[in-house]
This record gives C-alpha cells, sequence and structure tokens, in this order.
C-alpha cells in the first residue's frame, strides 16, 4: 500500500492586501510504505506548505491528499492520527515542560498511559541522551537537545508516518551526523515511513533513497539520487601540476570550473565530457612539458545535481 499518495495539490495563501501568494501549484507524488523521500528546493519552493497541508496545519485550495488510504483533505483528523510532524526543526515542543512532561503529554495526545509508555520513553531519552536532561524544561535545553526532543515527542506517539521539516537545521555537523544516522535507523530497523524535507543536500543524499526537488510551487524531479546522478552525471576532474602555472588560455578549449594554487601546485578543476577531451588535455598539458601529479575523478555531488535541475527547470 501506498502511505501517501498526493494528487494535483495546489494551495494559494489569501493576501491581506496586495496579490496571492501561489505556494503550491498543482503537484503529484506518492510514498510507498517502509520509504524514505527527501524533500528538496531553494527558499520559498514550497516544501512547508505541502508538509502543512500533510499533517492538517493548513488546507489546501484543490487537490487529493490520501494517507494509507484514508482521505486527509476530508477525513483529517483520522488520516493525521497516523501521522506526526517535526516542523521547523524544534516548534512542536512544548517550552514550559520538562523533557519528560513533553513525552508523556505528547504519548497522551495519542491516547496511551504514561505507565504504557514508560519503558519507551527510558530508551528515548537514553537513545537521544536526554536522560540527564529529563526535568530541565524544554526552553532550557541547547537547540540540538530540543531537536531531539522534538523528534523523541514525534516517536513517542508511534505512528507509522513521519514528516520531518528540516530535522538537522542549526545543528552541529557532530549532532547532525546523529540525527542522520538515528532517521535512517527509523526506516531500515522500525518501518517507519518519512518524508524530509531539507535546504541541505548532504543530509538529503546521505539519508534518503529519493528525492523530489520543488522549485516555484511545482515539482522538477522526483527519481532516486543514484539515477538523478546517472542523469545529470558530471565528470569533473581535478588535475593537480607541480608548480605554479599559468592556465588561463585553457578555458579557450575546455570547461574550466577552477584554477587554485595550493602547496606550491596548480590545481586545475575541469568538467570533460568524454575520454576523447580528457585525452586531449593530457597531451596538451604534456606538450607544455608540466608535471601532472594527480588526477582526481570527482563524484557528482547532490548539490550539481541540484542546481541543474533548478535551471532546466526555468
Ligand atoms: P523555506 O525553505 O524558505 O522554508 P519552503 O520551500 O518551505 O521555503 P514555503 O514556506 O512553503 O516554502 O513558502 C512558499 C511560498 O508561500 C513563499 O512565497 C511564502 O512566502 C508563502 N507563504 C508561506 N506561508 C505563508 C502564509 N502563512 N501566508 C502567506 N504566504 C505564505
Amino acid at each position: 500500500m501506498k502511505a501517501l499518495e498526493v494528487k494535483d495539490l495546489h494551495k494559494t495563501y489569501p493576501q491581506w492586501r496586495g496579490e496571492s501568494t501561489k505556494a503550491v501549484k498543482g503537484i503529484s507524488f506518492s510514498v510507498n510504505e517502509g520509504e524514505i523521500v527527501g524533500f528538496l528546493g531553494p527558499n520559498g519552493a514550497g516544501k512547508t506548505t505541502t508538509i502543512k497541508c500533510l499533517c492538517g496545519l493548513v488546507e489546501p485550495t484543490k487537490g487529493n491528499i490520501s494517507i494509507f488510504g484514508i482521505d486527509a483533505v476530508n477525513e483529517t483528523r483520522k488520516a493525521v492520527s497516523n501521522t506526526s510532524a517535526v516542523l521547523e526543526g524544534n516548534r512542536n515542543i512544548y517550552w514550559r515542560l520538562t523533557t519528560r512532561e513533553n513525552l508523556e503529554f505528547f504519548a497522551g495526545l495519542q491516547g496511551r498511559s504514561g505507565k504504557e509508555v514508560g519503558p519507551e520513553i527510558e530508551r528515548l531519552l537514553e537513545r537521544f541522551d536526554l536522560k540527564e536532561k529529563e526535568d530541565t524544561a524544554a526552553r532550557k535545553l541547547s537547540r540540538g537537545m530540543q531537536q531531539k526532543l522534538a523528534l523523541s515527542c514525534a516517536l513517542i506517539r508511534g505512528t507509522d508516518f513521519l514528516l520531518l521539516d528540516e530535522p538537522t537545521l542549526g545543528l552541529d555537523v557532530k549532532t547532525s551526523k546523529e540525527m542522520r544516522r538515528f532517521v535512517k535507523r527509523l526506516t531500515t530497523e522500525e518501518g517507519k515511513t518519512i518524508l524530509l524535507s531539507s535546504h541541505d543536500m548532504n543530509v538529503v543524499e546521505d539519508v534518503c533513497e529519493r528525492v523530489i526537488i520543488m522549485n516555484e510551487g511545482k515539482i522538477l524531479a522526483n527519481d532516486s539520487v543514484e539515477n538523478l546522478k546517472d542523469i545529470f552525471k558530471i565528470n569533473l576532474y581535478d588535475f593537480i601540476l607541480e608548480g605554479e602555472q599559468e592556465l588561463q588560455k585553457l578555458k579557450e578549449k575546455y570547461d574550466v570550473n577552477e584554477i587554485k594554487y595550493e602547496n606550491g601546485n596548480t590545481k586545475l578543476r575541469v568538467s570533460l565530457k568524454d575520454s576523447e577531451s580528457f585525452y586531449s588535455l593530457v597531451n596538451h598539458l604534456q606538450e607544455k612539458d608540466l608535471r601532472l601529479k594527480e588526477v582526481k575523478n570527482l563524484d557528482t555531488q547532490m548539490e550539481e545535481i541540484f542546481m541543474n535541475v533548478i535551471e532546466r527547470g526555468r
């Protein structure tokens, strides 16, 4: 069964004065049970609006949403009872309540008693390193801890479908990595279905099997990370040459991205379409008597794919 099916979703925000904003302009996509899908897009692309429509916080202007087969537009309450959302990292927790009280409160919302969820709360506190802070008010936690608590509160509800909006926003490198690892495990070990939005390509590349790229309210790409890498394969190389070399002229013939001087060497970053242009460049460098120390083939980065998709969609 599909965990989520979105058909021709539109959302237009009425403005108080002046023009209305068409935040989502007729998008359709689905998410399979147990899948983890990334939602990428620049500021204002419509990601948050879409997620808010999915969890019943914003009423769509038009279109259909079905969550585990239940109509989420007309039977919102029933549909979202099996959905938890973590919006903008840490907004969904109660700042005056302590860590433990927050967890008990969210379990209660789902009709689960403190007794029933006791061991689960303990597990989450341990897992997220929050045990020491169980009696601290949420407002006094660091941002990273608040984010971990927000995710724990979503998890304690025990729903199968999770909507995570920017789960790693504002986290330091270590905490962001921990969070990614944890999110990944939620699908592999617990079979959760996750839709995750982020600005950070690395997060999406690291965690998601499939990516949906949105811009200006529309979906521009919806494919696996691997396929997108194939479609937008860019053969990017770093040629490291001995000494500081003047290579500006190469720009006339090759697609040079960057020339940089590092540790007495010259780094030439260039994209080469095929093996012919690769050998032509190597020959050229040899003819000029330049000593090649190293050639590195750089992996296509999610960031390049993203830029390509956005450019192409304009
Ligand atoms: P970001 O990554 O910056 O959060 P986003 O992709 O999540 O962006 P949205 O927050 O969905 O994008 O915004 C899409 C558009 O809708 C923007 O032009 C925004 O200004 C507008 N918008 C969002 N919320 C409202 C609202 N409550 N009222 C009016 N316009 C809104």
